[in-house]
């Protein structure tokens, strides 16, 4: 198992992660098996999407914001980031993606993605091939 951490800059965040998780991935012994990429964090997600287009993460933030509003479920009585949790489980904390001759198997428009609901803080990021 290896990880690496990400320093989110704002609130709602898309960051590729592509790039450190490739290279872990060509660091490993393994030429072909699975990798699976998670965050341990209730109010971040991983997700694959397109990155040549970086309004796909702001829609992607917008079209949740617009399905989950802020500050009116039982947890924000808490600590006010109920949406955040939610947006995060819908997402999900994990992806797995096939690895073939040392390489992700990602198409050539998708990328893995790192999404913050709840910034800025530092996010670790897990990877586990086998
Ligand atoms: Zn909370």
């Amino acid at each position: 198992m290896k990880d690496f951490f990400v320093k989110t800059a704002r609130k709602y965040q898309v960051i590729d992660i592509t790039p450190r998780v490739q290279e872990i991935v060509e660091q490993d012994g393994s030429t072909d098996g699975l990798c699976c990429v998670f965050v341990p964090h209730a109010t971040a997600a991983v997700t694959i999407n397109e990155n040549a287009d970086p309004n796909i993460g702001e829609d992607l933030h917008n079209a949740l914001a617009k399905l989950i509003p802020e500050g009116v479920w039982r947890h924000d009585r808490i600590d006010g980031n109920a949406a955040a949790h939610i947006k995060a489980a819908i997402l999900g904390p994990s992806e797995t993606v096939p690895v073939k001759d040392r390489r992700l198997t990602l198409g050539t428009w998708q990328s893995l993605m790192l999404v913050e609901f709840d910034g800025p803080r530092q996010r670790r990021v897990i990877v586990q091939i086998r």
